[in-house]
């Protein structure tokens, strides 16, 4: 089916998506306990096949689709990777790499390049190498990004290093930003933590205080005066201190279709946590089907949105924020993102951020019983 065609009794197609957001495995040698993953995490076993995803790549590549994310899970747990970055490429679409980095050796590294990726967004836990290996669970991790940086930069590709703030290393934001700019990073996220998931979870242990956040986005602003032109630097705010929500995947399915392990087809990675939806998966649908169905067009701009968003002029800016925040927080997927003080739910958000200001308690690591290699 063309994406152009739609579905009897559907409207109009909408814009094809932007992005694809291949999320390959949930296998990953690292345990962080703000991982984006679902707590159920899904085995090696339930996995889409090779061919199913080169279908998919097709696809993606016929719909209009720009970009092609290849993440996790650690991606490079699948032993088809190359050959998945290879198709995508072939199909004309930007490919991007999101890697913990820890198994990026010199052959990995030559066979991407050879498939035609184009950049690696490469992630690190903290500055501090034992709290970097203390928070991903994994002795020596510092040290294999390390090496991994010189691998991509040896290869010429752009690159994207992740800092994922927390309450334990909000104080090293800036020593982060050093570290980037002789890395000679292209970019640099310096994103808190989101709490879905593993970070929902371990909330009480990760959320910052406000007086951490309010010190970190100084230090962030400030460097971004320094490295105008130099280093592109893309900050992300937790959103239990903010006055506004975020413009959740620029907006429930309207840029990316995310696809889970086993073929499952989501508008953002934490909204399988969503009761009441039957999300099409790959397997059944084609990519234009998915784009078209009535998950994804069920909270799709703003027909859907109840008051304050409703008449409000952020309407198209932030669409009414996370609909898995709404419902994590309230029960409710269908309302107003509770990180918006015009929400009468808001006062759940400031509840909670008094968790930032209590004791931390020990981490509860996220676990895959297996790493085993497909
Ligand atoms: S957040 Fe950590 S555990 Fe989760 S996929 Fe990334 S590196 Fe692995
Ligand atoms: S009321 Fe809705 S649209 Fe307006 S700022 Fe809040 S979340 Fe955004």
């Amino acid at each position: 089916m063309n994406a152009l065609t739609p579905l009897p009794g559907l409207p109009a197609a909408f814009p094809p998506p932007m992005g694809l957001i291949a999320e390959l495995t949930h296998r990953c040698p690292l345990q962080c306990p703000y991982c984006s993953n679902p707590l159920a995490l899904e085995s090696a076993s339930a996995e889409l096949d090779t061919e199913n995803w080169l279908r998919v790549l097709d696809e993606a590549a016929a719909l209009g689709v720009l970009q092609c994310h290849f993440t996790g899970g650690e991606p490079m747990a699948r032993r088809d990777l190359t050959a998945l970055v290879r198709r995508a490429a072939e199909g004309g679409m930007y490919t991007n790499l999101i890697t913990s980095g820890v198994t990026l050796d010199d052959r990995a590294m030559a066979a991407l390049k050879d498939a035609g990726i184009d950049h690696i967004q490469l992630s690190f836990q903290d500055i501090d190498p034992a709290e970097n290996d203390r928070v991903g669970n994994h002795a020596g991790a510092f040290v294999k990004k390390r090496a991994a940086i010189d691998r991509i930069r040896g290869a010429g590709l752009p690159l994207t290093l992740n800092f994922v703030i927390q309450r334990h290393n909000a104080g090293r934001v800036g020593a982060m930003l050093d570290f980037a700019e002789a890395m000679q990073a292209e970019r640099v996220e310096i994103a808190h933590v989101q709490y879905y998931g593993w970070g929902l979870k371990n909330r009480a242990a990760l959320l910052p205080t406000r007086a951490q956040l309010d010190d970190s986005t100084d230090v962030v602003e400030a460097a971004r005066v320094r490295l105008r032109g130099k280093m592109v630097i893309d900050y992300v705010v937790p959103d239990y201190h903010a006055s506004r929500p975020k413009s959740c995947m620029g907006g429930w399915a309207q840029r990316f279709i995310n696809i889970s392990p086993s073929g499952k087809c989501l508008p953002c990675h934490a909204a399988e946590t969503l009761p009441g939806f039957d999300f099409p998966s790959v397997r059944t649908h084609s990519l234009a089907e998915v784009w078209e169905s009535e998950a994804f067009r069920r909270y799709r701009g703003t027909d859907w949105m109840p008051e304050p968003c409703r008449s409000c002029d952020r309407r198209e800016l932030d669409w009414g924020g996370c609909r898995c925040e709404a419902f994590a927080l309230t029960g409710d997927a269908s309302i107003t993102d509770p990180a918006c003080e015009l929400s009468p739910d808001h006062y759940l958000m400031a509840e909670a951020a008094l968790e930032s200001g209590v004791a931390s308690p020990p981490f509860i690591y996220r676990r895959l019983k297996a790493l085993a290699r497909v």
